[in-house]
């Protein structure tokens, strides 16, 4: 059975179609949305080996002239030079502006392809399979694509949407295990921001309800970017709880020390210590967060070596940091959350400071 989860944009509306082993239908699938014809099939040398085989079947079983491109599994890969390449090989494939990118993997593949496509012949197509908790419940959906910079994460990118995701929680019994934890940041940020019933859930999670969880979170993804396609109505903004100082780590530390979500997970206890001090949140209920992160065996404590300056300078490049304040996302109450223009940098120290090992 898969469910089908619209993603209801004015413009452009797609669906997310979601279900267990429904891999081998994604040509059938892509085919009730695209027209035939030549496509590139985008994966990484992870997920290629596991999944695109499938994928790639299942593609010119629909009638579809899938080349596949391989890039280098890794954060690594999203910067402009792989756009680059991945651009070079379609054009030498002959892909043209009735072709479209299917992208088969995590977040990594997914920003890149759907990148690529948004400059391809100035903006072809694409479909999103994602592979990772991640990918599958944040950045497959909403339209967001791009590369990082030498100077920042995602610095460099564009707004386009998918035709059409397909999601099989399936693929995840090949994720390794640290992996599939880190999904879970977001997931709990879902939780947190939006639907706080799921922290039930989540507190007595078994793996058998996988596949129910990320529908859930596909839905909560899905309305969200609806309602907020590019980002101003303050809605979207929400989904950045946590994001600030995790992506403050995560470009100090440099990329392959933590894993995004484990980098987001610090981020998230930090920014739950500023809703305490900040908005009220009850103490109790950020360490029941905190709990939770634990159980998911996602860090909460950062380490000495991370100093506070490298970690505000990184944060300073932050799209959302103007004249020393931050646009920062607090929550008063857990399944909510709201903007604030409040928080300046010595707020910002306070709370990397507070989630020190030491401490
Ligand atoms: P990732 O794409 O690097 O995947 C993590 C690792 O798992 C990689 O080594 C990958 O090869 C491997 N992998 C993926 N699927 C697998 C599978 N099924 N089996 C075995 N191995 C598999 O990382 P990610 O966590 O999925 O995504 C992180 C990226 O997503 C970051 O660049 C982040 O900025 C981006 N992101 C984007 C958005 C958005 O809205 N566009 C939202 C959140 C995150």
């Amino acid at each position: 059975m898969a469910a089908r989860i619209p993603v209801l944009l004015s413009q452009t509306p797609y669906e997310v179609i979601v279900g267990n082993g429904i891999l081998p239908r994604a040509g059938e699938f892509i085919r009730q949305v695209l027209p035939g014809g030549k496509c590139a099939l985008v994966t990484d040398s992870n997920v290629g080996p596991l999944h695109g085989k499938v994928v790639l079947e299942s593609l010119k079983s629909s009638g579809l002239d899938p080349v596949t491109i391989t890039v280098p599994a890794g954060e690594t890969s999203k910067s402009l030079s792989e756009v680059e390449k991945i651009c070079d090989q379609m054009i030498t494939s002959g892909l043209d502006r009735g072709s479209f990118v299917v992208a088969l993997g995590g977040g990594v593949v997914g920003d890149l392809a759907g990148f690529a496509a948004s400059v391809y012949y100035r903006g072809i197509p694409h479909v999103q399979i994602p592979t990772t908790v991640v990918a599958q419940v944040d950045s497959s959906i909403g339209g967001k694509t791009g590369v990082n910079s030498r100077e920042g994460k995602n610095l460099i990118g564009a707004f386009h949407q998918p035709a059409l995701v397909v999601t099989d929680p399936a693929t995840l019994e090949t994720l390794p295990k640290r992996e599939l934890n880190e999904g879970f940041a977001e997931v709990i940020k879902h939780a947190v921001i939006r639907d706080a019933d799921m922290l039930d859930e989540l507190e007595a999670y078994s793996e058998a309800d996988l596949p129910l969880l990320i529908a859930r979170n596909v839905k909560i993804k899905a309305r969200i970017v609806a309602k907020d396609e590019f980002e101003k109505a303050g809605l979207r903004a929400l989904l950045n709880f946590g994001h600030t100082i995790g992506h403050a780590i995560e470009n100090a530390a440099g990329y392959g020390r933590y894993l995004h979500g484990e980098a987001i997970s610090l981020g998230l206890v930090a920014a739950l210590d500023l809703s305490v001090e900040k908005a009220g949140l009850p103490l109790k209920d950020a360490d029941r967060i905190r709990r939770l992160l634990e159980a998911f065996e996602l860090p909460v404590r950062l380490p000495d070596d991370l100093s506070t300056e490298s970690l505000m300078t990184a944060m300073r490049r932050d799209k959302k940091f103007q004249a020393g304040a931050i646009r920062f996302v607090l929550t008063e109450k857990l399944g909510s959350a709201f903007v604030s223009k409040d928080i300046i940098e010595p707020d910002l120290r306070a709370a990397i400071e507070g989630i020190r090992e030491d401490r």
